[in-house]
């Protein structure tokens, strides 16, 4: 008990949200002369002033193109660079520098992986596995190989709560089997798929595992080495930082095998008109001048949810997550989806018969920010029977307070329908 007093209340000073909420302009701002409450950050987060000072110093004082140049700017910007590298590397636990490519996003990441992979590994009848829950990322890149070499696609079923069906999941391998890509946290439902449990698995029968952390890296502590992840990936502006910057991991073992996604500059070791030999990793995958503002940036954002404490972010935003389910299953009418046992801070819904976009519609006047339709995950929306959803998702410097006003806000469309 004791413990319990001391331990909360040091959990208050460590997460004081009010300064935490200081640090981010954007949510003092009125929309239609009411409190900006936004609650989209499940498509993109709002950016931390350090983020934001990141990118204005680093073009005001150090710009110049990264790995070129023998200048004093260009190997300071290289120098911090590659320590963005080293961040990324750190902040999920990666063995080496070499295993994180930066890509412009989760989109790119994905896309890099399913061409190069399919490209050297898979041939005709070969199979990936996905579940019903995916987001347009973790389908579409596959359908795109699937035309060019006849790739085939498994779906992992999911139970009524919005949980993957993890015996029909095992059903799914056979020979054929060259990939299991699938989402640690679902976009809609919030659902945190066993990925370690399901990486095992997928293990046994001798096949990487791409994991889509889009959802999962702005939450909860990532661990790639004990989630034992052949390949994962995930975007900067949903942890915070900026646009256009994003993370593919892969264990060096397999990157090696692989064979680079787009070819220019950066990704060559030597180029003539008959032989072109390629850079070794983690450039090799690095086509181009990279968005080296943009890692600078990623890193910030990264070192400024380190400093919170990803621990404490998670404990913040489940225990935010606890009240509004709570709150909002008061609401008459309601029908919530996603009730797994192991949910993130994304809350979908639908009440009676209004539909979702009248109901963002109308929250939007009020001055709240929930984002509406099918959020990229269609075959999950028909595995529902619906068009689409009214969606809340929360980060780190949400409240109960606008919990609160969301759940009124709700109550008060309702009545007007
Ligand atoms: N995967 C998931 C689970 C997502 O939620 C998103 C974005 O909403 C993406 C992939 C795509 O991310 P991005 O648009 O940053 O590439």
């Amino acid at each position: 008990m004791v413990f319990f007093i001391l331990h909360s209340s040091f959990f208050i000073i460590m997460y004081d949200i009010n300064k935490i909420r200081e640090d981010f302009p954007i949510l003092s701002r009125e929309v239609y002369g009411k409190p900006l409450i936004y609650l989209d950050n499940g498509a993109t987060t709002q950016k931390p002033r350090q983020v934001v000072e990141a990118i204005t110093n680093e073009y005001y004082s150090v710009n110049a193109n990264v790995h070129r140049g023998v200048h004093f700017l260009s190997q300071q910007a290289t120098e911090l660079h590659e320590a963005s590298r080293e961040t990324v590397r750190r902040f999920i636990n990666a063995r080496s520098t070499n295993e994180i490519i930066f890509t412009r996003g989760t989109t790119e990441s994905i896309n890099l992986l399913a061409s190069s992979f399919a490209d050297s590994q898979m041939e005709a009848g070969d199979e990936v596995i996905v579940s019903t829950m995916e987001h347009h990322s973790d389908i579409v890149p596959w359908q795109l190989q699937a035309a060019k070499k006849g790739i085939v696609m498994k779906v992992i079923p999911m139970n009524d709560k919005g949980e993957l069906l993890q015996d029909e999941y095992k059903k799914l391998f056979s020979e054929k089997t060259k990939l299991v890509c699938v989402m640690h946290v679902s976009n809609v439902l919030g659902t945190v798929n066993p990925v370690k449990e399901m990486i095992a698995e997928a293990h046994l029968h001798g096949v990487p595992v791409l994991v889509d952390g889009a959802q999962s890296v702005p939450h909860m502590k990532v661990d790639v080495q004990d989630l034992d992840a052949d390949f994962f990936a995930f975007s900067g502006h949903k942890v915070y930082g900026p646009t256009g910057v994003g993370v593919l991991y892969g264990k060096e073992e397999w990157l090696d095998k692989l064979p680079p996604y787009q070819g220019g500059g950066e990704m060559i070791q030597s180029v003539s008109f008959e032989k072109t030999t390629f850079n070794e990793l983690p450039f090799k995958f690095e086509a181009g001048t990279p968005d080296y503002i943009g890692t600078t940036a990623l890193a910030k954002a990264l070192d400024y949810v380190s400093a919170l404490g990803m621990e404490n972010i998670e404990a913040h935003e489940q225990e935010l997550t606890r009240y509004a389910m709570q709150r909002l299953k008061q609401i008459e009418g309601m029908r919530i989806f996603g009730e797994a046992e192991h949910k993130s801070s994304v809350i979908s819904f639908l009440v009676g018969n209004i539909h979702h976009l009248d109901m963002g519609t109308l929250l939007d006047r009020l001055g709240i920010a929930v984002r509406t339709g099918h959020h990229c995950a269609q075959p999950l929306m028909i595995r529902l029977g619906i068009e689409g959803t009214v969606r809340a998702s929360f980060g780190l410097y949400n409240t109960k307070e606008e919990i609160d006003i969301l759940a009124a806000g709700i109550e008060r469309v309702s009545r007007m329908f």
